[in-house]
């Protein structure tokens, strides 16, 4: 399997939320805690949120589920 790190960034300030592992092809649905690499992101119970405020996705414990549109940059 082709595995390539991906940079998740928010997609109203433009900063990096995670350094992911993503494994195959296709979207990027949701994150696998276990393939995070680096986390920027900030927390509110179960949501996670870019610094700026903007919501990234909520937190399913084994995966962070994305919200759709951020930018992914290999
Ligand atoms: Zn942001």
């Amino acid at each position: 399997m082709r595995k390539k790190t991906l940079s998740i960034q928010c997609n109203q300030c433009g900063k990096e939320i995670f350094s992911y592992v993503k494994i195959g092809k296709g979207h990027v649905w949701h994150c696998w805690k276990k393939r995070i690499l680096k986390d920027h992101s900030t927390r509110k119970g179960k949501q996670v949120l870019c610094n700026c405020g903007n919501l990234i996705g909520i937190d399913e414990r084994v995966w962070i589920k994305l919200k759709q549109h951020h930018v992914y940059i290999e």
